[in-house]
């Protein structure tokens, strides 16, 4: 039996497996899927995570349930050792493994790309992951909170500023539904009016959204700016230190939330701890069947789709050639491609070049606002953003994740998002502590250590550890690790 390993399960790497255990034989080939978060993030939904408009587990599709015949290890692959056939993977626990496989699908997409701005690394937020929506969520649902118990004022309206750099699909996306939430809220504070929010989008280019031709885009530009937001085009962030906005066109400004989304840069594990070929960029060369290699040669047993290849664009018709553009459309289906080409060679038949037409750019910019454009066809408003969730709910992988978003989003046309902030879940154990520290302290001197709860079951105490065995260390690690 051959052995498959599929490094990353996320858009390309899930449907790679998910498309052969239905078409591999059980004695043909095994898959082992490696990935250090066990589920495959819907990340096209993150902005509505963010705005509370999605639940933020139903964007996870769990591997283990829905891949059941693949072997899944929770870990990152750190290194790929081609030319002996081993990839070394760091588990979550335990020691680094040694891998050995017979075929390679490497699909272990992009990382943020960051720049060595003052303030960013202490400050920032990236919306790549399921848990930075959640934070940045509940972080903007927290300060309205805090706001309401101040007095109108600077420290007021730093609580109602947010910050997201970078003018791209998903920073546009970010920051309409961000925006969309906040408005929303409102209604909620009578303390607080419209005109204390201070809403940035920042992007270095004259223009948003290249995704968009150049008049949608500036249409996106004024619909924010009618929702009172400022969009700052050719400026850059100089400096966020200590909650202090500076721009590269002079603008100053305290803010509460700083949103990076400028860009991606190649995954480290494929740009640099491989002995597979890479273009300048660090991403692996891929031919138009997606093996890695160059048109003439191609590198046996190894393949790679999604945003960790530069995979030649059959559907364009630019001179020259171009790269298929890095987003879900192309993920998924060049996952789907993946996993025939490889069962096609595993059988000694021909594999098929990947070629997809564009279906065009839908993007929300919240509550039923929205843009989408397909050549020349341009929507805009409530229609756009209906095709956005339409087209979404129905690509999410699995009827079971459709279903529990569906069912979400039915629920809040009768009774609106949700908007409780759970940021505490980030100190899970501060109450304990606190009432921990609460009955040491009592117990020093000379008081009873009875719980003070009103009502608390009778074996409550018994589960309370001895306070005298919570250390400073506890303490202090229970904050530096939530969790
Ligand atoms: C907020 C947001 C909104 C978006 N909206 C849209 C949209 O509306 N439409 C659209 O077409 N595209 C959209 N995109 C882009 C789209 O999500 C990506 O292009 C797509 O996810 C790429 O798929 P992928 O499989 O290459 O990478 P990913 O889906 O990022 O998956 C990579 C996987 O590899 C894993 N991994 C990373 N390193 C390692 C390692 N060393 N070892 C093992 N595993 C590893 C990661 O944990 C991850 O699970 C959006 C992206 C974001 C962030």
């Amino acid at each position: 039996m051959r052995k498959v390993l599929v490094v990353g399960g996320g858009y390309a790497g899930f449907y790679t497996a998910w498309k052969l255990e239905k078409k591999l034989r059980t004695d043909e080939a095994s898959v082992t899927l490696v990935d250090p978060r066990p589920y495959m993030t819907y990340q096209p939904f993150l902005p509505e995570v963010t705005a509370g408009s999605i639940e933020a587990r139903h964007v996870a599709v769990s591997l283990r349930r829905h891949l059941p015949r693949t072997h899944l290890i929770v870990g990152s692959v750190v290194h790929i050792d081609h030319a002996h056939r081993l990839a070394n993977v760091r588990p979550a626990d335990g020691p680094e493994q040694e891998l050995p496989y017979d075929t390679i699908v490497i699909t272990a997409g992009a990382v943020t790309r960051t720049f060595p701005i003052p303030g960013v690394a202490d400050d920032a937020i990236g919306i790549k992951y399921v848990e930075e929506a959640v934070a940045t969520r509940d972080r903007l649902l927290t300060a309205f909170e805090r706001a309401a118990t101040l007095p109108p004022g600077p420290e007021r309206r730093k609580l109602l500023t947010v910050t997201v750099v970078g003018g791209g699909f998903t920073g546009v996306e970010v920051f309409g539904e961000m925006l969309s939430l906040a408005t929303a809220l409102l209604k909620h504070y009578a303390e607080l009016s419209v005109d204390e929010l201070d809403f940035h989008l920042v992007e270095l280019r004259d223009r948003i959204l290249p995704e968009v031709a150049a008049e949608p885009a500036r249409w996106v530009v004024r619909h924010l700016e009618k929702r009172g937001a400022r969009v700052h085009l050719g400026a850059s962030l100089v400096s966020a230190k200590n909650d202090h906005i500076l721009l590269s066109d002079g603008t100053e400004y305290d803010n509460h939330v700083l949103v990076w989304v400028a860009g991606n840069q190649s995954n480290p594990v494929v740009a640099r701890h491989t002995d597979l070929p890479v273009d300048r960029a660090g991403l692996f060369r891929v031919r138009t069947d997606l093996r890695i290699g160059t048109p003439d040669a191609a590198i046996p047993d190894a393949w790679a789709a999604g945003d960790n290849a530069a995979v030649p664009d059959l559907a364009s018709d630019s001179p020259g050639g171009s790269f298929t553009v890095p987003n879900a459309q192309h993920a998924v289906r060049q996952g789907k491609r993946l996993a025939k080409n490889i069962v096609a060679d595993l059988r000694g038949r021909k594999v098929k070049p990947y070629r997809h037409h564009s279906l065009g750019t839908v993007a929300t910019l919240g509550l039923g606002k929205g843009i989408f454009q397909y050549r020349r066809i341009v929507i805009k408003g409530p229609l756009a953003w209906l095709m956005h969730r339409g087209y979404h709910v129905l690509a999410i992988p699995t009827w079971e994740r459709k279903v529990r978003v569906a069912l979400v989003w039915a629920a809040a046309l009768f009774y609106g998002r949700d908007i409780v902030s759970l940021l505490s879940v980030q100190h899970p154990r501060a109450e304990f502590i606190a009432a921990s520290l609460g009955a040491r302290q009592r117990r020093e001197a000379g008081e009873p250590t009875e719980p003070v709860a009103a009502g608390a079951p009778a074996h409550f105490p018994a589960q309370v550890p001895d306070p005298h065995e919570l250390t400073g260390d506890h303490i202090a690690g229970s904050r530096s690790h939530p969790g």
